[in-house]
């Protein structure tokens, strides 16, 4: 069978399963089976599939027909330009949240900056920030240890990747990694802040500049209506934020300032309909120049705050 067909056989049966983008997603699918980006794919799609090929797309379209999420099966997807490893130990670092790093890397310039990420899973927003924005000392925390491996995995691989840009190998002058690296970035385990004391001890620092999260916001009751690829396969501690879905706010609203210096800055990601609640609670607790912003699709979908004196 050509690769055209096989393509074409797979998305009848994802549409037949009810999945929405059913053409995309058996074309991804496929994709990732050959290992070739869509321009490839395009260029061999009249070729006759190799039977290990066939094989491996029947093995995806499986899991994709019981609704594992197609980056789950794929094992990556991009965030911020970058690649990360993703699978069930961690939430999959949604486009949305990209506005959350936008807004940071652009409000601060300077490198010499020290930044924590709480709640950090796959490490999207902390490995993002640090390898776009270079802040010099980044902290990242998560209650679940296997999320964390994770993260640590993602942040070598995204330094490797920018090293191999930056400087093509050429045998005995490449320079690793790790090596090029000046900044500090750590991951820790841990409830919230419950480990950022010890993590400030030994990375030197005194109090945060910034502080960023994509806590759990799902209400209690929305979690059984969530879509299946959510429902069924995401960490459920990645997305449960009680029965009105504002723990996390509440937490780190009444903890974040004793960790940031006066005037350092707060982003946290919300969920469209809690932006007046979420403000509240920060001007309740000190922060000054609270403002909601907006996401391509027009929700609320980030809150900054200021640290006050
Ligand atoms: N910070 C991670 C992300 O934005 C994980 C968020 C979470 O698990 N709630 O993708």
């Amino acid at each position: 069978m050509r690769l055209r067909e096989l393509c074409q056989e797979g998305r009848r049966r994802l549409e037949a399963c009810g999945i929405e983008e059913a053409e995309l997603d058996s074309r991804l699918l496929l994709c990732g089976a050959l290992h070739m980006d869509t321009g490839a794919y395009l260029a061999h799609m009249e070729d006759d599939a190799l039977p290990e090929v066939t094989a491996l797309y029947e093995r995806y379209l499986s899991e994709r027909e019981r609704r594992r999420p197609l980056q789950y099966i794929l094992g990556y997807t991009e965030f911020m330009g970058l690649r990360f490893r993703v699978d069930e130990r961690v939430l999959i670092p949604r486009q949305d949240t990209e506005l959350l790093c936008e807004l940071v890397l652009s409000e601060h310039k300077d490198r010499d900056c020290s930044l924590l990420d709480l709640c950090t899973g796959s490490g999207a927003i902390a490995v993002s920030l640090a390898l776009l924005g270079g802040y010099s000392r980044v902290t990242a925390t998560d209650i679940s240890e296997p999320a964390l491996e994770l993260a640590r995995e993602n942040l070598r691989l995204d330094l490797e990747e920018r090293d191999l840009k930056a400087a093509p190998r050429t045998g005995a002058d490449s320079v690793s990694a790790t090596a090029c690296i000046k900044q500090d970035i750590s991951f820790v385990c841990g409830d919230l802040f419950g480990p950022v004391r010890e993590a400030m001890r030994a990375q030197g620092i005194e109090a945060y500049d910034i502080i960023v999260s994509n806590p759990p916001y799902i209400r209690e009751q929305e979690l059984g209506e969530l879509e299946p690829e959510v429902r069924l396969f995401e960490p459920r501690n990645a997305l449960w934020g009680s029965e009105d879905g504002l723990i996390f706010y509440r937490r780190i609203a009444s903890e974040a300032g004793s960790y940031m210096r006066a005037g350092g800055r707060l982003y946290l990601e919300i969920g469209f309909d809690q932006g007046r609640e979420v403000s509240e609670l920060l001007r309740k607790h000190g922060f000054i120049n609270v403002s909601v912003h907006r996401d391509y699709s027009g929700h609320d979908r980030v809150v900054s705050a200021e640290a006050g004196l």
